[in-house]
């Protein structure tokens, strides 16, 4: 018989119950018991729904209040030094400090506030942890409380419980150094240590498997990093529990002959990114080894193709008998928790798809069918396959005239017609715009009322024209501000969008909306990614409309806003059954045929965002460049076609950029603008170094910040910018929309922007 597993269970909740708990306790309007009992109600839901799926090994310590790498800090006694001075407060709230940041209200003449831990997206995925800040000299003590606490609770619903740690290779990797010269890997002799404390730890509380979590190892790592694997695995060696190695989000390649001559009882790797690697390691596991091979897709929503997948268990299963374990490919953290809950999905779509239920339901099958075939087994095998081939088959995913589309596409189809340079000249006969030009990244405040009219229009309360109405009214106060402001270029403020994936794919055939479908991203921010299941087309025109109306109000030019091809793929769930590459094309023919038709009707600037551009990087750097080709070409598709007078924007915010760049002055957009305020102007150092050569508005005006930007301030910016950017090249922008802020701070943060702008226009043609 073999053995399923999972390597972790969504936390937040089949209706976002963490979420609303973290929140209520952050307010202060209920206590920390009371999200104690909630967190453990959570926890002990999820046990049971996995041990009624008939999954053999339970995960525990996978549920976190916040972030699972913030739990290991806490794990091993890791407190940024900024935050030492808190050692006053109780365990949670240094918890949540780190994890949100620490206001302090008592004391009105001194700030004692300290900024939260560092966020970064936990490998590519749409999740993001609390980077450890590590010292030079860094020590560590185990605080095993809490995972203890779980074992216990988890011990009462089953014998066959398996912690679920962070190892410390990946734990460190993960991590930064806050001075210059540190080097993580030195903490290495001390935290093992804890480590191995731990393992004996749970080895007296009877633990008899141990995952320990190592994805750095799809990574390219170097090779002191990759020697101490070795060393480490031979410390925390035990003779009381086996250790599970867990690698997942891509395959081993260099990698895998170190991963399988490690020490541990069982490895499990991710059978649906790194398949690859499942011949190799089926010829040199050694014959001790269990192998769990992760074969339900722990990363998407779609259904398992149940009779290949058996195809290839078998295979396995007749060399390693009951050394085969099965499990999804990684923690299923990153779907969300139930399909059976939606209620409005298109019949045949819900028949394609699992959640995190249903591909636990998934592997029970697949245990079952390894093992014997009754009739049940058997009748839920032939309902797949017809699943399966439904949605092969079907109409609604196939569309002839998408697919010739694409075929057709050439190296025309992203080719402006004339060099940026020429196209500059003509640009700027034809709309004199000043020195400095200034504008906006298209959103503004997203109030009270504009959320309610979006509300009302979909629940059916208010008719479309009374919708059309009302946002147009929002659109007509959006342009007389940016008029009275004396902006250049005008945006009509996006008062229709609720979200800049979702606005389109709702207008876009091939996309999904779920009613439930969250993942949490960060801590208790959840998104509901739309799901691409279909040829993509465009039916009818998305935004021309409210551009059009809102250019009718001014002489200035309206800039149009559109959201990219890797945006709208990278924040969805995409379909897999062909290459993310076509989806993205797909999608870009739909954007182009909008720009087309938005030029059409008089407009002459348009906005395409990409903020999520660096987000689709593979994580091999090998496989890097494959991927820029096709995301700058998908941007090209959609912008491409226009005249040269009509000048194409683009947007990035809130990412690294260095290492982009060269793909970035790919794409060719006559201007970027792009979120620079935070990094003090450092991040044009790159577009210097490298003579960007197209228009660049580095943002001046920080967001994120409730805080109007003194003019001295955004002068001192752009005087910045000015000394890595060719004047003639600069706008004048915030770092990314307004939606966020209300109106008030906007006029106040624009107005300073302008005074900015204007008296540096003055001194330079002075
Ligand atoms: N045009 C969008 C806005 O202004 C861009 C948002 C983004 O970059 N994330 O809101
Ligand atoms: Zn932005």
């Amino acid at each position: 018989m073999s053995t399923i597993h999972t390597l972790g269970f969504p936390r937040i909740g089949p209706k976002r119950e963490l979420k609303f708990a973290c929140e209520s306790y952050w307010r202060g309007d209920t206590t920390e018991d009371e999200l104690e009992n909630t967190a453990k109600t959570l926890r002990q839901q999820n046990w049971q729904r996995q041990l009624d799926a008939g999954i053999d090994w339970l995960p525990v310590g996978d549920f976190s209040l916040y972030d699972h790498v913030l739990d290991t800090s806490f794990l091993v006694g890791h407190l940024p030094k900024r935050f030492h001075k808190l050692k006053e407060s109780s365990e949670i709230e240094r918890y949540f400090a780190v994890a949100r940041g620490f206001q302090n209200k008592a004391d009105e003449h001194e700030d004692h506030s300290i900024a939260a831990g560092e966020m970064t997206k936990w490998f590519d995925t749409n999740y993001h942890y609390i980077v450890p800040e590590f010292d030079a000299g860094e020590t560590f003590k185990l605080n095993p409380k809490r995972l203890l606490q779980q074992v216990a609770e988890a011990r009462k619903l089953s014998a066959k419980i398996k912690p679920v740690i962070l190892g410390p290779l990946s734990y460190l990797w993960l991590g930064k150094s806050v001075n210059e010269q540190g080097n993580k890997l030195e903490l290495l002799p001390a935290l093992l240590p804890i480590y191995q404390e731990l393992i004996s730890l749970l080895a007296n509380e009877g633990v008899q498997w141990l995952q320990i979590d190592e994805p750095v190892l799809v990574l390219d790592l170097p090779q002191n990093w990759l020697n101490a694997f070795e060393s480490s695995y031979h410390r925390l060696q035990s003779k009381s529990i086996q250790v599970l190695l867990a690698t997942y989000f891509g395959p081993l390649q260099n990698n895998l002959n170190l991963l399988n001559s490690l020490p541990v009882a069982g490895i499990h790797l991710d059978a649906i990114r790194g398949r690859e690697d499942l011949n190799k390691i089926l010829d040199i596991l050694p014959p001790h080894k269990i192998l769990s091979v992760g074969v339900v897709d722990g990363r998407n929503i779609w259904a398992n193709d149940l009779n290949k997948t058996l195809g290839l268990l078998k295979k396995i299963q007749e060399k390693l008998g009951d050394r085969l374990w099965l499990a999804p490919s990684c923690s299923l953290l990153h779907v969300p928790v139930d399909l059976n809950a939606e209620l409005k999905l298109d019949e045949d779509l819900q028949q394609w798809l699992a959640f995190a239920q249903q591909k636990l339901e998934e592997l029970n099958i697949l245990k079952q069918a390894l093992s014997k075939t009754d009739a049940s087994v058997e009748a839920f095998l032939k309902k797949n396959q017809k699943q399966i081939d439904s949605r092969t088959l079907s109409n609604k995913i196939h569309n002839p005239t998408v697919k010739q589309a694409v075929e057709k596409i050439d190296s025309a189809y992203s080719q402006r017609k004339s060099e940026f340079i020429a196209r500059a000249e003509i640009q700027q006969s034809k709309y004199k715009l000043p020195v400095l030009p200034t504008t906006t990244i298209g959103s503004f405040p997203q109030t009270q009322e504009i959320r309610a009219t979006r509300k009302q229009y979909k629940t059916g309360e208010i008719n479309s024209e009374e919708y059309k109405r009302r946002i147009e009214t929002e659109i007509q106060r959006a342009v007389y501000e940016q008029e009275k402001l004396n902006l250049d270029v005008l945006v009509h403020g996006e008062a229709e969008r609720n979200d800049m994936v979702e606005y389109f794919g709702e207008q876009l055939q091939g996309y999904a909306f779920t009613q439930y479908g969250w993942v949490q991203s960060y801590g208790s921010r959840c998104v509901k990614p739309p799901i691409i299941y279909g040829d993509v087309c465009r039916p009818n025109s998305m935004t021309v409309d409210w551009t059009r109306y809102a250019q009718s109000l001014s002489t200035k030019p309206v800039k149009g806003m559109l959201t990219g091809p890797i945006t709208m793929l990278q924040w969805a769930f995409v379909r897999d059954d062909q290459t993310r590459e076509i989806t993205a094309k797909q999608i870009a023919l739909a954007l182009r045929e909008e720009v087309l038709e938005l030029e059409k009707a008089g407009i002459n600037f348009i906005q395409v965002d990409e903020p999520a551009l660096r987000e689709g990087l593979p994580l091999r750097k090998n496989d890097w460049q494959h991927y820029l080709n096709w995301a700058v070409e998908a941007f090209k598709i959609s912008t491409c076609a226009v005249a040269d007078s009509t000048q194409i924007h683009t947007h990035m915010c809130y990412a690294e950029f260095n290492d982009i760049i060269q793909a970035i002055a790919a794409l060719d957009a006559d201007v970027i603008t792009i979120e620079t305020s935070r990094s003090n102007m450092e991040l044009l150092k790159a577009f210097e170094d490298f003579k960007y050569p197209n228009g660049i508005g580095p943002g001046v005006y920080d967001i994120h910040s409730p805080n109007v930007p003194a003019i001295e301030h955004i002068e001192n910016l752009l005087k910045k910018a000015g000394q890595k950017i060719p004047l003639k090249q600069l706008w004048v922008n915030p770092d990314c929309g307004l939606k966020t802020r209300n109106w008030e701070e906007v006029i106040k943060g624009l107005g300073n922007m302008m005074k900015a702008t204007e008296k540096l226009r003055a001194e330079f043609s002075a």
